[in-house]
């Protein structure tokens, strides 16, 4: 009942437009088929083992995100199954999904993960890098994925300004992205951004999609 009142609490906050992707890493089966029982169908899982093990477990019409960091060694093992691969921070990992999607004669939605914190610890592209590797246009030859967006986490601070100021960073990338690249495609079209901590500052900033984990399900044993 608690996991149904929290998800209800969450989504009569989120504003119009905006998704949830209910993160259940660390969870087990029987909890996320209480949220998945409460109407949830998106989840976000950061490691390609627990997450493929679960999906194999659970009804098929759960929407798997990748939210973790890609090591392009493991693609091949999600993707049969997986629907969006959030963290995508190099050409070669776009070009590795593709080729397993290929496999699977699928299509894999990708998100741009891009590096907006001050901290040294988080991944993602830099937009030099991001902006490089678009402009280079390579990855219009692959037709097995979708760039559905952009992803980026906040610098994990009790600063406000900050946050905002970096999340405001990832909005205004995203649209200078899709005027520049992406304005004939309608399937680019998200801002992943916001956790527990943050995502009404997230929201604030642009969000269209929220990650959130510990909110729902009660803190994790630990943190990853
Ligand atoms: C764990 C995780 C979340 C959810 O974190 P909570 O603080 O539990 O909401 C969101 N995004 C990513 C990338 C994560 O690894």
């Amino acid at each position: 009942m608690k996991i149904q009142d929290n998800l209800n609490r969450i989504k009569s906050e989120l504003p119009k437009g905006v998704r949830l992707v209910a993160v259940s890493k660390n969870q087990p089966v029987e909890i996320i088929e209480e949220a998945y029982n409460a109407g949830q169908r998106i989840f976000g899982e950061s490691r390609v083992q627990e997450m493929t093990a679960k999906s194999q477990l659970l009804p098929s019409d759960i929407v798997w995100h990748f939210i973790g960091h890609v090591q392009r060694n493991k693609i091949r093992h999600m993707a049969p199954y997986v629907s969006v691969i959030q963290g995508v921070d190099s050409f070669k990992s776009l070009a590795e999904v593709d080729r397993q999607a290929g496999r699977f004669n699928r299509n894999i939605t990708c998100y741009l993960q891009l590096f907006i914190a001050q901290e040294e610890t988080k991944f993602g592209f830099t937009i030099e890098e991001c902006t490089r590797m678009l402009d280079e246009g390579e990855w219009r030859n692959l037709h097995n994925i979708t760039i559905g967006g952009v992803m980026g986490m906040a610098s994990n601070t009790a600063n406000e300004e900050q946050v905002l100021n970096e999340f405001g960073k990832l909005k205004q990338i995203y649209d200078l992205y899709k005027e520049k690249y992406f304005s004939q495609e309608p399937e680019f079209n998200t801002i992943s951004a916001g956790m527990s901590g943050d995502y009404h500052l997230a929201i604030q900033s642009g969000s269209n999609m929220v990650r959130i984990g510990s909110t729902i399900f009660g803190e994790r044993d630990y943190k990853q």
